[in-house]
């Protein structure tokens, strides 16, 4: 170390003034990381520090400063933190779309998260019944509940609505036709589309009717000896609009109970209690499709529901029991941690005034533009401070969406900050697109990334799902100097 403190600052040195790597590792530089690390992963990143160091001596760009204890140290503790620190960060959603797939859809609940790792931390009663002492059925745990707030006979969960869907079909069809409207052949993000999961199930799709109409007959006529389903899919993610006709449950459920075949519903995003309540449109509910006569109901977990990820099967008993038994069951299965927070999720349910408050999907969905405005009011001298010069900061109406295919083309008034770079609206007219990226960028460097969207020449932050007022203030002192990295000017 003595030695590489007497080199000359401010000049290129040769790669071979780098120290070996035994030698850095037996040095001062790395005993109190490899005490608390271990020798194993200081050495790996040791060794990839010196490597990128060599590749600057030999490009004639290593500085003595670099080679320098404090230095070397530094870096290497910096490579640390790199591979050790999760990948899975926390983030500010403030995207406008409150379901945001690529975001983790639906936040637990404060009260869940807490079940879960409390529960998760040891060993439990995954599928173990206290009472008697003997082996208990994971589904268990969720059954009861469900059959209570959908009004089913019985009900089973796996792990996500894809394989809810694809374990109905196979378990109820497989070898066999499944009859289905062509205006309902849904494909929603990554990959989901209905005729592959049914082609997946060795289902055949029998597609009925055309893109905008379809008509009981055109059921009747598909139905025959080999039709082991008839399907409902919630058009989830879309809307067909004007000449439009499509039969409802009651009537294809008629025909289903006619024919001796299941009614299957895939409802996609279902919500447990009616949003109009809460100002909100109306989606439909497992318990009305249950009622109207659908014998099996599928949805997700994590979309309005607003728990883990989960696939939800709710219905007629002896038709539950036939896709429990099912092969695909066992493979599809939901893990532990996502079986708590459902669980302690539905158990929510059981105290609906509390709802708005205690579930964060409902409780986002519900804040009103007036709150929203007077929020975006609030941050809004800060965030321009924090900007300034070269970003303008101005409060602005926006409209939030639900997300996860959930209410297609249904708005929700909002409000929130938008961002413009300073002149450029006024200025040279059309603004430089890569200096807007880059303003994003620099508010995803952030320690608790932002995530905004671009939208008209701004980088727009949608208010509506901002919960942790008080980091978001706080890391503003850290945004200045990583806009004056982003070179805005
Ligand atoms: C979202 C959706 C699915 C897929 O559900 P995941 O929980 O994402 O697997 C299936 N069908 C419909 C109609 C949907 O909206």
């Amino acid at each position: 170390m003595s030695k590489s403190e007497s080199v000359v600052h401010g000049s290129a040195v040769p790669p071979n003034a780098l120290p070996a790597l035994g030698r850095l590792l037996e040095t001062q530089v790395c005993a109190a990381l490899i005490a608390e690390h271990g020798h194993t992963i200081v050495a790996k990143v040791a060794r990839a520090h010196l490597d990128a160091l060599r590749i600057d001596a030999r490009a004639g760009k290593l500085d003595a400063s670099q080679l320098e204890p404090q230095a070397l140290h530094d870096a290497i503790a910096a490579g640390l933190d790199r591979e050790l620190s999760g990948a899975m960060r926390r983030v500010f959603n403030l995207t406008g779309t409150v379901l945001h797939t690529n975001l983790g859809r639906a936040t637990l609940a404060p009260a869940v998260a807490r079940y879960v790792s409390q529960v998760a931390a040891g060993p439990n009663s995954l599928e173990f019944d206290i009472a008697s002492g003997r082996r208990g059925d994971r589904d268990h745990l969720v059954e009861g509940l469900l059959c209570q707030l959908t009004g089913a006979q019985a009900a089973t969960v796996v792990n996500n609505n894809a394989g809810a869907v694809l374990l109905t079909l196979a378990a109820l069809a497989q070898g066999r036709d499944a009859i289905v409207s062509r205006g309902e052949l849904v494909e929603i993000g990554g990959s989901f589309r209905m005729p592959d999961v049914m082609a997946a199930a060795g289902v055949t799709l029998v597609e009925v009717g055309t893109t905008n109409r379809t008509h009981l007959q055109d059921y009747e006529r598909a139905l025959g000896a080999n039709t082991g389903l008839l399907m409902k899919v919630h058009t989830s993610n879309y809307a067909i609009q004007g000449f439009t006709a499509e039969v409802d449950e009651q009537a294809l459920g008629d025909l289903a109970r006619r024919h001796g075949v299941p009614l299957v519903s895939d409802l996609g995003s279902g919500t447990l209690v009616d949003l109009s309540r809460y100002g909100l449109p109306r989606e439909p509910l497992p318990q009305d499709k249950l009622l109207a006569g659908c014998d099996v109901v599928t949805f997700s977990g994590d979309k309005l529901l607003g728990g883990p990820q989960a696939g939800l099967i709710v219905g007629q008993r002896d038709i539950i029991e036939r896709i429990r038994r099912h092969p695909l069951k066992r493979a599809l299965r939901m893990g532990q941690l996502p079986m708590a927070a459902l669980e302690a999720t539905l158990r929510l349910y059981l105290r609906p005034e509390h709802l708005t408050k205690e579930l964060p999907t409902l409780r986002l969905l519900t804040r009103s533009q007036h709150d929203l405005r007077q929020l975006a009011a609030d941050l809004q001298p800060h965030v321009a401070q924090a900007c300034a010069p070269c970003v303008t900061v101005s409060v602005r109406d926006m409209d939030s969406q639900i997300g996860s295919g959930s209410l297609p083309g249904r708005q929700l008034p909002s409000a929130g900050l938008a961002l413009s770079l300073a002149g450029g609206v006024s200025g040279a007219g059309r603004l430089d697109g890569r200096a807007l990226e880059r303003l994003a960028a620099a508010w995803r460097a952030l320690p608790q990334p932002v995530i905004g969207r671009l939208s008209d020449n701004q980088f727009l932050m949608d208010l509506r799902c901002l919960d942790d007022v008080a980091t978001f203030r706080t890391q503003l002192a850290d945004l200045p100097p990583l806009l004056a990295q982003a070179d805005l000017s």
